[in-house]
């Protein structure tokens, strides 16, 4: 089996793919010494309100600080954390954290209105007594339940899973807020929303990237912000990068965004900033 006749992209790409495996398989052997030995870091996104450009809260974004390989973005080991099981203790360290960096954001802006959105993967929300970890880590951190979105899936509701529907109505009905990520990618009915409580969606890259290719996407976006507003559902819209979009978004009355425009996810003393910064800007009433 030579490699005698193999076009020369063809070798290159198997080499490429050949890396990608080793470096999976290291992330994969070292994912619980990481764990041990604190090696992660959140970063945090700014969420603006977009009629007014005041900041309405961050999302916080894991990373690795890998050893060897430097910062690792979430996309390479979320899902390795989530195959070997290791997602439940990461979650859980990425909420205590998050939880006590909001309690700080908080204290730092006048209208102590600040929310902190948490990424939870449909692994860690079904681990056992997810919901009770959650309501206890706000508790000990006295951080009000409403200062919290949870950030789920669309794949989350997939099964209509009677457990998964308590658990969301269990969250709110404490005052922790819902939110459904990358709505729009991936799954191809809109019949669950009504039968789903939730508060919010992000409305994904994908469709503010195009909103300003055609009518027809532009009147998409519309129409998924109206009926956002119908169900009642506050609208996020991600990866916002140019100004272009910042202001079609605006004009289309949703709510909020994140994105490059407005910052890159910042480590904590950065977002501290950029939130003084931002303040001065525009103070809270
Ligand atoms: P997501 O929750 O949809 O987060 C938004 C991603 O888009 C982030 O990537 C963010 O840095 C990026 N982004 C924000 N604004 C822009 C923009 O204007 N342009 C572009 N090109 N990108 C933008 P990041 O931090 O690499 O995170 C990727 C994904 O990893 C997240 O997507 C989320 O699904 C997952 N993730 C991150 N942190 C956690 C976590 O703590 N737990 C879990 N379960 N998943 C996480
Ligand atoms: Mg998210
Ligand atoms: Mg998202
Ligand atoms: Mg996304």
């Amino acid at each position: 089996n030579s490699a005698k006749g193999t076009p020369e992209r063809w070798r290159r790409y198997e080499s490429a793919m050949h890396e990608q495996a080793v470096r999976r398989m290291r992330l994969r052997t070292d994912l619980d010494q990481a764990l041990a030995t604190d090696a992660f870091v959140l970063h945090y996104q700014p969420i603006v309100d977009l009629a007014t450009g005041r900041p309405h809260g961050f999302e916080a974004l894991v990373r690795w600080q890998h050893p060897a390989l430097g910062l690792v973005p979430p996309l390479e080991f979320i899902e390795i954390a989530e195959e070997c099981g290791l997602i439940v203790p990461l979650g859980d360290w990425v909420m205590r954290h998050a939880i006590a960096a909001a309690v700080s954001l908080r204290s730092l802006y006048p209208a102590e209105s600040l929310t902190m959105s948490v990424n939870v993967s449909v692994r860690q929300f079904r681990s056992p007594g997810f919901v009770q970890r959650v309501l206890t880590e706000l508790a000990q951190a006295d951080l009000p339940c409403g200062a919290l979105t949870v950030e789920i899936t669309e794949s989350l509701l997939l099964g209509d899973d009677e457990h998964i529907h308590a658990d969301l109505a269990a969250l709110r009905a404490a005052g922790v807020r819902v939110s459904i990520d990358d709505f729009g990618t991936g799954y191809s009915s809109l019949s669950y929303l009504h039968r789903v409580a939730v508060d919010a969606l992000k409305l994904d890259k994908s469709f503010v990237d195009t909103i300003g290719s055609s009518r027809r996407q532009y009147d998409l976006v519309r129409g998924i912000v109206q009926l956002a507003r119908t169900l009642d559902l506050e609208v996020v819209a991600e990866g916002i990068e140019t100004e272009a979009h910042r202001k079609r978004l605006a004009d289309l009355h949703c709510g909020y965004g994140q994105g490059y425009l407005f910052t890159r996810p910042l480590p904590y003393a950065a977002a501290v900033e950029w939130l003084q910064a931002t303040s001065e800007v525009s103070p809270a009433a």
